[in-house]
């Protein structure tokens, strides 16, 4: 259905010919991406999972209308009366407008985005002729914002002027003279309304009083720019000619009949050079480390993590976990003194990015942190070192690397904002592990917790390991890797919000939409989710405004992850339920896919918050637990902490970890054939971990099994204890 509209509206004559005003010729621009017909994204079909937005309301269902009715209305209106500026008024670097040819001389697609989506450009810097309410005003002009879910409320999900407004504009106030090359534009994100712009005109203005237009280089008319098809897919017009001007000016010509004129919209911009300092200086993003600052796709990641193993070859290991749908292969970078063993008593992390191969940030900040922990290794840096030397760091840059190729070629401003999301057959991967809540609260409201049914490590459900089972490969390869190494920390890089979001995902509630569901381990969630809002910069900024539709800065940026909407099938809730290992989700930025030139900004905002959040693992106790005779760890042995209905299992050395806030703890080690022993641990606010070490002594019937097993005889003293334990059992 989708498919058919957007087929449609693209090949109708939706936006010059045929409709034109007598007073403007129509452009035929020709650039690449102006010819670029809109393509269904994976969000548009009917049947892919609803995940438009970050927060995954639905909103392809509503979207469902006749074609036939669809018009495109043309304002009537008087020959463009704004005087021509004065050509004093322009830049002497400008050229002539008067060209030739109706390409762009010379294409610069090039120039980075000014920063609208971003956030670079504040509200401030943005104004409009008109707007129908406050939640649409200039502000929210910006490329992929994505409105709240009420209609009419503060937080709509585009700039839309009045009705009666005849001649709409929507303006950007660069504050220095900039060289304009482009315009991207998308129309109005709602799950209540179509509204697109399908057709604009762009002036400048160095004083925001006297104004110029783009022109037709050969007509020498003003230019009239198609726009969008559909409220979604973003559209690049580049500039028949770039201009230098402080001020820019999009104004809508026509739009979707029955529609208003709402946009979003992004503008590309490269800067210009100011000898004489008339501006005031413009901030520098960037970063002190001289790192590969660029987007990596498949082949580039691989190579770069090659080339880390070469550079720092005794502390990286790179090995695959599996392969996608399309057969690319997940790889992970493993940074330790020991790369390929697990050493007794050092903990195992990971960082996972790019289940939502769209959610571009990630990805890079790993591939960026895998070269910086081995330069300042090999540096010598203090902190670098005792964090390789004391943990064994797994990084997975690229969780869905199918997702994310599709939406690297689409680049990072006109991938929109869901295409490449989902994995290469339509599966968020994020809905995609095996949903232990329910069988554990449902048990826990039979009261079988944790006697008859334990509170860790749920198995597998049986229908979710049959053969036709919708599990994706991706899902499956992290499963089994979750599976094979004791990880006890991690965290899944996320982009289009700025917050840390802990588990449960799920509601227990069953279909609320949302609701607060705190795991037993709510106080360790919430400081570790403190610890990465509170030492990333972005998160941190007392001026930074709303993502989108919600303030997190006032709950500290950080939220359970089920008060901010229900995901059953988590991989948060999932890596909690099934192993050992606490992990929450980081949500980097409003933008999901940041241009280039902000990737020294993102990793100078997330560098020590990732190193941090790693070094977390040191919170709580640790220890292994042995047998008091043969002094061997004893694998899988259960350790339980009092007020908690979590536990953790050791690994197969006998060693554990127990995250934990400080205080005072009674902690119970059991493993079968064994007597329980309880003693009490305390956290400080020291950097640990605690040791807490057990040493278990075997029971009786275990020393009994043993020795029949060998085929020893029983000695006296323990047949006669049997015969004792037999008698007071009778
Ligand atoms: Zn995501």
């Amino acid at each position: 259905m989708w498919g058919l509209l957007l087929a449609l509206a693209t090949f109708a004559p939706a936006v010059d010919v045929g409709l034109g005003a007598p007073s403007t010729s129509v452009l035929g621009l020709t650039s690449p991406a102006t010819t670029k017909a809109p393509v269904p994204t994976p969000r548009s079909s009917p049947a892919q999972p609803s995940a438009g937005k970050e927060n995954g309301t639905s909103e392809q269902h509503v979207r469902i209308r006749v074609i036939k009715k669809k018009k495109i209305i043309m304002k009537k209106r008087k020959k463009l009366t704004r005087p021509r500026p004065p050509v004093t008024a322009r830049p002497s670097v400008t050229t002539s407008p008067a060209g030739t040819l109706d390409l762009p001389e010379k294409q610069e697609p090039d120039c980075p985005p000014l920063g609208l989506e971003s956030l670079r450009v504040s509200d401030n810097q943005l104004d409009a002729s008109s707007s129908q309410s406050f939640g649409l005003g200039p502000h929210r002009g910006r490329l992929n914002i994505q409105s709240g879910l009420e209609d009419g409320d503060l937080f709509d999900g585009a700039w839309c002027a009045e009705q009666q407004d005849a001649e709409p504009w929507l303006q950007v106030d660069a504050r220095h003279p900039t060289r304009f090359s482009g315009i991207i534009t998308q129309g109005r994100n709602s799950i209540w309304r179509y509204d697109w712009v399908t057709s604009y005109k762009v002036q400048f203005s160095n004083d925001s009083r006297t104004w110029w237009g783009s022109k037709n280089r050969s007509s020498g008319m003003d230019a009239i720019f198609p726009a969008n098809s559909d409220p979604e897919t973003p559209v690049l017009n580049l500039l028949p000619e770039p201009q230098v001007a402080r001020f820019i000016r999009l104004l809508p010509q026509t739009w979707l009949q029955g529609g208003a004129s709402c946009l979003r919209a992004e503008i590309l911009a490269c800067p210009v050079s100011d000898p004489n300092g008339l501006f005031p200086e413009v901030p520098v993003l960037g970063s002190s480390d001289s790192l590969d600052f660029r987007h990596h796709d498949y082949k580039a990641m691989r190579k770069l993590m090659k080339q880390v193993n070469e550079q720092c070859p005794n502390i990286t290991r790179i090995y695959s976990i599996g392969k996608s749908h399309q057969g690319l292969k997940l790889y992970v970078m493993e940074m330790s003194d020991q790369p390929g063993e697990h050493e007794l008593g050092e903990p195992e992390v990971r960082y996972v990015a790019g289940m939502h191969g769209n959610e571009a940030l990630g990805r890079e900040l790993l591939l960026l942190l895998m070269q910086f922990l081995c330069r300042e290794f090999l540096r010598g840096d203090p902190r670098v070192t005792r964090l390789l030397t004391e943990t064994r760091i797994h990084l997975l840059p690229s969780m869905n690397p199918d997702g994310y190729e599709t939406a690297f070629h689409r680049g990072s401003e006109l991938v929109g904002w869901a295409e490449g999301r989902w994995n290469h057959q339509g599966i968020d991967l994020n809905h995609n592990f095996a949903d232990l809540n329910t069988p554990l609260w449902e048990a826990e409201d039979e009261g079988l917790v944790p006697d008859t049914v334990p509170n860790h490590h749920l198995p597998l459900p049986t229908y979710y390991t049959l053969p036709n089972a919708t599990v994706a490969p991706e899902t499956w390869a992290v499963i089994k890797w979750m599976q094979r190494i004791p990880f006890v920390l991690s965290a899944n890089l996320h982009g289009g919000e700025l917050v840390v979001s802990y588990p449960f995902d799920m509601t227990r509630t069953p279909w609320a939409a949302r609701e607060l569901t705190p795991t037993p381990d709510e106080a360790v969630f919430r400081w570790l989710s403190t610890v990465y809002a509170g030492t990333n910069r972005a998160m941190q900024d007392p001026d930074r405004r709303p993502c989108h539709s919600q303030d997190f800065s006032l709950y500290g940026s950080i939220i359970n992850g089920a008060d901010w909407h229900t995901v059953p099938g988590s991989m948060n809730d999932f890596s909690y339920l099934h192993t050992n290992c606490f992990e929450v989700t980081v949500e980097l930025s409003c933008d999901k896919f940041p241009h280039e030139n902000e990737l020294p900004q993102e990793w100078e905002n997330n560098k020590d918050a990732l190193l941090t959040y790693l070094e977390q693992v040191r919170m709580g106790i640790a220890g292994v637990v042995r047998d008091k005779d043969t002094e061997l760890g004893i694998a899988d042995a259960v350790i339980s902490v009092d007020g908690i209905n979590h536990d953790v299992t050791t690994a197969w050395g006998g060693d554990y970890w127990r995250l934990l806030t400080p205080g005072d703890y009674m902690v119970t080690a059991s493993a079968e054939g064994y007597h329980t022993v309880t003693r009490s641990c305390r956290v400080t606010f020291e950097e640990g971990p605690v040791p807490c070490n057990f040493r278990l002594t075997k029971t009786p019937k275990q020393r009994l099994r043993e020795l029949l097993a060998t085929g020893a005889k029983v000695p006296p003293d323990l047949r006669r204890r049997l015969e004792r334990l037999r008698g007071q059992k009778n």
